[in-house]
């Protein structure tokens, strides 16, 4: 549920603050302390979305109907090709992506996503309201609202966020880097509780799990050939491609599965017709024997000659699943979501909010200052750092940042583009 404007200044009223601040301000700041100025103080708006806001407000909004149980499983594939196409014809300029592939394998990756999702076996809320309050040089309140969240069957409140973005950058340090939306709202639910069927309750750190669904993913498991299980990640419309080696090995040691049943038979033959084999061990020797050859009845009709492999290899990853792979061997492997778990502790969290006090205080040191473009001045682009500016930021083409970075990428194409003195001369036939 979102809060209304003046639903929001009963809260700040009530705790004493002059604003409330949003994960999105703190991370806008992180990025770039230009884009801060440019968005929250001097307050330079520019309308419409990005492909990847557009698409990732979809996603998030037909999961989460679907939870709030305004959508059946088998219409949100429908609704998502529905938005698919409304864009389509829309084919506004600000919401093409930067290549055909990567507009085909985003969608793709989705439509994966809402046709086989799992879905949660708890009850699930959507869109809480969270507050969070840190002090600094002055009191700091955070609001925002939680994707999804929910209570698993160990009492744990568990946060879920729902991501359409890369999954680079979300593991080790960096995840906790990333994390830290979640974690101010973790901080959040500990500090005040949530209101779970009417009745207040109350979260230790240790009780609170955050959780991302990566959307484009999924986790690829199965057992391998040392009894243990190895799970994957994998690009949804990619899994079986991403799995093919493995699959290529399952069928082609079907004959060596069974050659070494085989062996196993005549050990036990042998161990039958010795002497010493009493009338009891022989019969317990026969009922071996009889299964095994059992599972060499099942696996015989399943080995195949090369070319018959690289077919199934192949349609199989032209399909993106198993249909075409003895039964076996679709059995072996199962696909769930790509959840990723940030793993937070009193340790974690207490980092987390002595860095974003600091961030805080930064902020407020340099809004207060008269020259604000002084204060929240950055250094020049970089080739190496422009992908946000390049690819993400809505305001680039207000930052003189930008157009600096642009007019000397332009004058070094320039440069590379003017031939050289002896391919002058040849060019006009003077060499
Ligand atoms: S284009 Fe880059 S430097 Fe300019 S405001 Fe955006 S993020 Fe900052």
């Amino acid at each position: 549920m979102r809060l209304s404007y003046e639903q929001l200044n009963v809260i700040k009223e009530k705790l004493g603050v002059d604003k409330l601040w949003s994960f999105s301000k703190v991370s806008t700041y992180d990025q770039c302390s230009w884009l801060y100025l440019m968005k929250y103080i001097q307050k330079i708006r520019v309308k419409g979305d990005n492909c990847y806001t557009y698409f990732g407000s979809i996603a998030h909004e037909i999961i989460q109907d679907f939870y709030d149980g305004k959508m059946k499983y088998d219409e949100m594939l429908l609704k998502f090709n529905e938005k698919v196409v409304e864009w389509q014809v829309k084919d506004d300029p600000k919401l093409k992506f930067n290549t055909d592939k990567e507009r085909d394998g985003y969608i793709e990756n989705l439509r994966h996503y809402f046709t086989n999702v799992q879905t949660i076996p708890y009850k699930i809320t959507n869109e809480q309201a969270v507050l969070a309050i840190f002090n600094g040089i002055e009191k700091y309140a955070f609001q925002g609202y939680l994707d999804s969240e929910f209570i698993d069957d160990q009492g744990n409140l568990v946060i879920l966020d729902y991501k359409t973005s890369s999954i680079s950058g979300f593991t080790g340090k960096k995840l906790i880097e990333k994390a830290r939306q979640l974690m101010i709202y973790a901080i959040g639910v500990n500090q005040h509780g949530r209101l779970i069927e009417g009745k207040m309750q109350k979260f230790p750190i240790d009780k609170i799990k955050i959780r991302y669904d990566m959307m484009k993913y999924c986790n690829v498991s199965f057992l391998q050939k040392n009894g243990k299980m190895k799970t994957t990640k994998a690009e949804r419309r990619l899994w079986v491609a991403h799995l093919a080696n493995q699959l290529r090995k399952d069928l082609e040691d079907v004959p060596k599965d069974i050659e070494k049943l085989e062996k196993e038979i005549g050990k036990l033959e042998k161990k039958m017709n010795m002497k010493k084999t009493t009338p009891e061990d022989a019969e317990g020797y026969i009922v071996a024997i009889g299964e095994i050859a059992h599972d060499i009845e099942k696996l015989s009709p399943f080995v195949y000659d090369p070319i018959k492999i690289n077919e199934m290899i192949e349609n199989g990853t032209l399909e993106n699943n198993l249909n075409v792979f003895p039964q076996f061997i679709q059995d072996k492997y199962t696909v769930e979501n790509c959840y990723i778990d940030v793993e937070i502790n009193d340790e974690v969290i207490a980092e987390c909010k002595k860095e974003l006090v600091a961030t805080l205080d930064e902020i407020t040191l340099k809004t207060a200052e008269e020259d604000k473009e002084e204060a929240f001045n950055r250094s020049r682009i970089e080739n190496s750092d422009s992908y946000y500016c390049v690819n993400l930021c809505d305001l680039k083409e207000q930052c003189n940042f930008y157009k600096e970075f642009k007019e000397h990428n332009a004058m070094f194409v320039t440069k590379q583009e003017q031939p050289n003195d002896k391919e002058l001369l040849a060019m006009l036939g003077l060499s």
